[in-house]
């Protein structure tokens, strides 16, 4: 487990929490600004942690280590179950469990009729939260992600925080495009490290395509709710990103107090992750 004091967040829904709670339906550009005020200490310090690691060198490390996908093998339900363990300590009145956000999600995309897979997303989308099982301080598994290796935007949260990370001193990494080409394509940029590309790169073989770009770019806000770097997407990128917009929309706004029944859905999402997952998958 990594110290105490690169765990600022009482539990990682607190990022999560902090996200919906900016991009409430009806709140206008002045009342969202002033995020910055009554943000609570805790996730201020989370961002500060967040901004400063999240380097060119660190994100290279993690996907060197991560994408060859050699922690093991297990199941996407076992997974679920390790999650629910391990982060779930947060107060059971007040906040929802991570399987339950993971099936009011589901259940929301479900009941406007939406593909299987596209539930199938709803289901596993933060399942990239297993990096906490290896050790992971909070700021390397969520958080709103952005590029690195070339110039922060200002759309991203808190960019004060980037002031004092090492890549601020690379001239290279400081220009609008850095290191990349203009159009080049999310899949040639390195973001930040965290759930989302993690669990991308797990799942990759088993779902169609708008599917893998909602699960990659879920926490991408200042792209797909600012429209911040849009210099490095491609045509493509811009056509599956209608589907990351779609999905953020479940994501952040099927909270609701009815709590979803886990024990009479099981069977439904069993069956659901059977018909596109293998009974273990690497991770
Ligand atoms: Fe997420
Ligand atoms: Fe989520």
């Amino acid at each position: 487990m990594e110290p105490l004091e690169a765990r600022p967040l009482e539990t990682l829904d607190q990022w999560d929490d902090f996200v919906k709670e900016r991009y409430q339906p009806g709140k206008t550009r002045a009342e969202f600004r002033q995020y910055d005020d009554s943000t609570p200490p805790a996730v201020r310090e989370f961002y500060r942690l967040n901004h400063t690691h999240q380097t060119v060198d660190f994100v290279r490390r993690m996907k060197a280590e991560y994408l060859p996908k050699q922690k093991g093998t297990m199941g996407i339900w076992e997974a679920m179950q390790r999650l629910e363990t391990l982060v779930d300590d947060s107060d059971p009145d007040t906040s929802l469990s991570q399987m339950e956000h993971n099936l009011q999600t589901a259940e929301a995309i479900r009941a406007d009729g939406h593909p299987r897979w596209f539930v199938l997303a709803g289901f596993i989308h933060d399942l990239g939260k297993v990096l906490c099982l290896y050790g992971e301080p909070q700021w390397a598994v969520v958080g709103d992600t952005f590029p690195v290796g070339c110039a922060y935007s200002d759309k991203i949260v808190f960019p004060e925080f980037f002031r004092e990370n090492p890549d601020l001193g690379v001239p290279e990494y400081q220009t609008r495009l850095g290191i990349y080409q203009p159009g080049c394509g999310l899949d040639n940029v390195d973001l930040s490290w965290g759930h989302d590309e993690y669990l991308y790169h797990v799942v990759k073989d088993y779902l169609p395509e708008p599917a893998l770009y909602m699960i990659r770019y879920h926490s991408f806000y200042p792209a797909h709710r600012e429209g911040a770097y849009g210099y490095l997407m491609s045509d493509h990128d811009r056509e599956m990103f209608d589907w990351v917009r779609r999905f953020s929309a479940y994501d952040l706004y099927s909270k609701s107090s009815a709590r979803p029944d886990a024990t009479s859905l099981r069977t439904y999402y069993e069956n659901l992750v059977a018909e596109y997952f293998p009974a273990v998958i690497s991770w």
